[in-house]
């Protein structure tokens, strides 16, 4: 027998041992991995949960009010049992008959009226005893060699000091030290494979116990641990865990392979998928643990164990609801030596276990997990009365804990300034930190914490924080494996390979734009009827032969400074000033007067250049922009809304600006709001045009409603591509609730920035403790984005498009730490002095931000129009 002892344990729940299809999977999985050792040595161990629904309607008999007819529910059962045996061919009375007698006589048994609990644990029990004996059945008779074992006979509960005696019968732990002995006896059970029952094990006593809630993957790692197993695979429906909740986040990663640690700290704050318990056992014992999804066994899931490659960062972000924050402040008489016992020791009395702790001199605020206690009404009111004998006490509830669960959060806080940000306009009650370090916590509203986590997920990426691009432990987006990878074109320049190595060749830094897609982005949102005016923001790129494109295509432009109106008409001299806007922002008086002048639309966004230049507006129609209270888009420096940024009027002031305008004879013609860049969310521009239309009746002059630019673009392989039918599907159904007015847009980015791509040329290529970096001939001086926002942009290796690649940094020659184009990007590792490099989706905010600082050239800049 000595070389038939490595067993492999494999976790099936209820839905998926309801169903004989699932069945099947399970005899196919088992055969399998019983063929897997060539030395055919490997034999399998099938922990199953009760039937789907069962668990639950042997709970509330078990804790059935006594009086409560409970043989009726106990006969369902049975019809249940015997209808599910039919499903399955099988002839219930001789496979099940005893075990469903043995469940009526339950009904009858004198340790029933009591409820006593060995009786409600043994009630519990019968669940796994049936399905178990159910699947050993059909899959003998599918020819698998397959037996039956009585999980009791091999898991033993064991006490803990302080436990209750309901937890000591109803929700116990198991010894699960590996024991040589016992591996030999477990492994002298006559089949390759066994049928075990999850949620059970022997009492001291040699009755049953159940191991309470996450009980059959907690039996599955006890006997993983005991046999120590070559691995325990939980199967679910779910491909794995994620690092976020993907029903709430769609573009959350799987997680292929997870620290122990760290899968606890994630199961523990809000993963579903495994039971934080069942993670100890496997632990202790040094078992990986993988997480399959039983509907698509080919995905390899989650893998935990020992020797994961701990790259520091954030794997995940979880939300848990409905936790209680209790606020204690000390009374200023209370002795202050035993104030944390005093209070600590109430809790207990309550049976109520503490989670984050944040506390100052005077104040110590705790949470309550829901999941971890019995939190009603009662037993706060109760708490709050004892704790108010030592401290005043403010319960805050219900909020939400939203936790960063990852290695090394505290070497991480530099790149989690926008994390930081999104909580700072937010109310937060509590920052915890975890001193293990692998976990930072934030406490805020419940209800604020709606539609949170898709954003913060998106900053985590964006910031670096969270290593996706790691892809030993970063899988697949859930909207990937549920819909397929994203189906994006080639960009025009994969194409255009040859002409832009030979263009380099007159000199680099060079930008370069593809006039085809420009037209093709403009066209789209030209042909979107509920929008009435398209203005392209010129400091996109105020290249001549863009802005000839699109004022082409029909659209007007928007100027911010007196320059850009100059060029404008200087570039396309017949284009008529209705057809441009000038939004500047803490413009001299002068570039106002000289706007007027020419005729176009003038949009102001502040009171005090009424209250100050009375005669430069009098008598004159205006466009007024306004602040909503809060800034989107892709990073903090790019929102444009809310306290902390200096564009448009705060709405409260829109009453005093409107009686200013009316004193001076000014007409409001059109509301303004663009609260961001390279915002993702395309319900947004709905919501302004929304919130603008409800101020507007309100003005009574107004004609158009202007709701900005913004619209994103997918700098990331694998970002969304912006929804545009949703952004218009969104506009047109509000554009007719409020049908008076015309609307306009006024993107920047998203008509040029995948149309422009920047050269390089490699200058050196070096290695400095360990890290590889490529220096191309400009750097932030050409292209300013990610130095300065952090931005991702693909970089190429034009030169070379096959052979092996490594991870470098690419830099620029200019004096600064922050002149990094891009990091830990995969090149050729042959890239050489004078390859070309390509900056992909530089044509936005690249060249009109360029400067020659260090005294660098300027980018040349052409133009591809075919
Ligand atoms: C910059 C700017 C835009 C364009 O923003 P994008 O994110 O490039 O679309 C639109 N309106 C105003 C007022 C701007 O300043």
């Amino acid at each position: 027998m000595a070389q038939a002892t490595r067993w492999i344990v494999l976790k099936f729940g209820g839905t998926s041992v309801s169903r004989r299809n699932r069945w099947d999977t399970i005899g196919r999985l088992a055969a399998k991995r019983m063929a897997a050792g060539d030395d055919g040595g490997t034999r399998v161990l099938v922990v199953v949960s009760a039937l789907s629904g069962v668990t639950n309607a042997l709970q509330a008999i078990a804790s059935a009010p006594v009086g409560e007819d409970i043989a009726a529910p106990f006969a369902e059962l049975v019809e249940r049992h015997r209808a599910f045996c039919a499903d399955l061919d099988l002839d219930a009375d001789a496979v099940v008959g005893q075990r469903l007698a043995a469940l009526q006589a339950l009904a009858v048994d004198p340790r029933a009226t009591p409820r006593a609990l060995d009786w409600q644990a043994e009630v519990m029990a019968q669940g796994e005893l049936l399905s178990s004996t159910i699947g050993v059945a059909y899959l003998a008779g599918q020819g698998l060699d397959v037996g039956w074992c009585d999980a009791r006979q091999w898991l033993d509960a064991v006490s803990l000091p302080n436990q209750s005696a309901w937890a000591q019968r109803l929700s116990v732990n198991c010894r699960h030290e590996h024991d040589a002995a016992l591996v030999e006896r477990f492994s002298a059970q006559p089949t390759r494979a066994l049928i075990t029952q999850g949620f059970i094990a022997r009492h001291a006593d040699g009755g049953t116990a159940v191991l309470g809630r996450g009980g059959s993957d907690t039996s599955a790692a006890y006997f993983g641990a005991l046999l120590k197993a070559e691995r325990v695979e939980i199967w679910t429906d779910v491909p794995g865990m994620f690092s976020a909740n993907p029903r709430e986040v769609p573009d959350a990663r799987l997680l292929a392979r997870l620290d122990y640690a760290e899968a606890q700290e994630i199961a523990t704050t809000g993963a579903k998928v495994l039971h934080p318990r069942s993670i100890a056992p496997c632990r202790d014992a040094r078992v990986p643990i993988s997480i399959l999804d039983t509907e698509r066994p080919e995905l390899p899931g989650t893998r935990i164990d020992a020797s994961a490659v701990t790259v520091p960062g954030v794997k995940a972000i979880s939300r848990r609801n409905g936790v209680v924050l209790v606020a204690m402040e000390s009374i200023g008489m209370w002795q202050q030596v035993g104030f944390l016992a005093d209070i600590f020791e109430r809790f207990k009395r309550h049976g109520l276990s503490v989670d984050l702790i944040g506390s100052s001199e005077t104040n110590v605020t705790i949470s309550l997990d829901p999941s971890e206690n019995l939190v009603t009404g009662n037993v706060l009111e109760a708490l709050a009365a004892d704790l108010a004998e030592v401290c005043r006490v403010k319960v805050i509830a219900p909020c939400a804990a939203i936790t960063l669960v990852g290695r090394g959060m505290r070497s991480l806080l530099h790149r989690l300034s926008d994390i930081w940000a999104t909580f700072g306009r937010e109310r937060v009650h509590l920052i915890s930190q975890s001193s293990n370090d692998l976990n930072l916590t934030f406490v805020i509203d419940e209800a604020d914490a709606d539609g949170l986590l898709p954003q913060l997920h998106a900053e985590l990426i964006r910031g670096g924080a969270m290593p996706v691009r790691d892809e030993s432990v970063f899988g697949p987006s859930w909207r990937e494996i549920a819909h397929g990878r994203p189906q994006r074109a080639a960009p025009w320049w994969a194409a255009a390979r040859e002409r832009l190595l030979q263009q380099a060749q007159a000199g680099t830094p060079r930008y370069a734009y593809d006039l085809a897609t420009v037209r093709a982005r403009a066209a789209e949102l030209v042909a979107t009827t509920a929008v009435d005016h398209c203005y392209f923001a010129i400091k996109a790129n105020p290249h001549a032969d863009i802005l000839r494109t699109v004022v082409e295509q029909g659209f007007g432009l928007e100027c911010v400074s007196q320059g850009e109106l100059d060029h404008v008409f200087a570039t396309v001299p017949e284009l008529s000033p209705r057809r441009v806007l000038f939004t500047p922002s803490f413009a001299p008086r002068r570039e106002y007067e000289a706007a007027f002048a020419r005729g176009v639309t003038v949009t102001i966004d502040n009171l005090e250049a009424l209250q100050n230049w009375p005669e430069l507006f009098r008598g004159r129609e205006i466009w007024l922009r306004l602040d909503l209270g809060h800034g989107e888009g892709h990073h903090e420096k790019v929102r444009t809304g809310g306290i902390a940024a200096k564009f448009g009027l705060p709405t409260a002031r829109l009453d005093a600006f409107v009686a200013a305008a009316r004193a001076l004879g000014v007409r409001i013609t059109g509301l303004h709001a663009h609260l961001g860049s390279g915002i993702d969310d395309p319900r947004h521009w709905r919501e302004v045009y929304a919130q603008l239309a409800g101020l507007a009746d309100a003005v009574d002059t107004v004609e158009t409603i202007d709701i900005g630019g913004g619209l994103p673009v997918a700098y990331m392989p694998d970002s969304p591509v912006f929804d545009l039918a949703a952004w218009r599907a969104g506009i047109e159904e509000i554009k007719q609730a409020y049908p008076r007015y015309r609307l306009a847009v006024e993107p920047g980015r998203y008509l040029v920035a995948e149309a422009g791509v920047l050269l390089l040329a490699v200058t050196q290529v070096v290695e400095k403790d360990g890290v590889r970096r490529i220096g191309a001939d400009a750097g932030m001086n050409a292209l300013m984005r990610p130095a300065m926002y952090e931005a991702w942009h693909g970089i190429h290796n034009l030169s070379r498009v096959d052979g092996a690649t490594v991870s470098f940094d690419i830099v620029g020659p200019i004096c600064e730490t922050g002149d990094v184009l891009g990091r830990d990007r995969l090149l050729p590792s042959a890239t050489a002095e004078g390859d070309v490099l390509l900056i992909a989706d530089a044509g936005a905010y690249g060249m009109s931000m360029a400067n020659t600082y260090n005294l660098r050239a300027m980018p040349a800049e052409d133009v591809l129009n075919d």
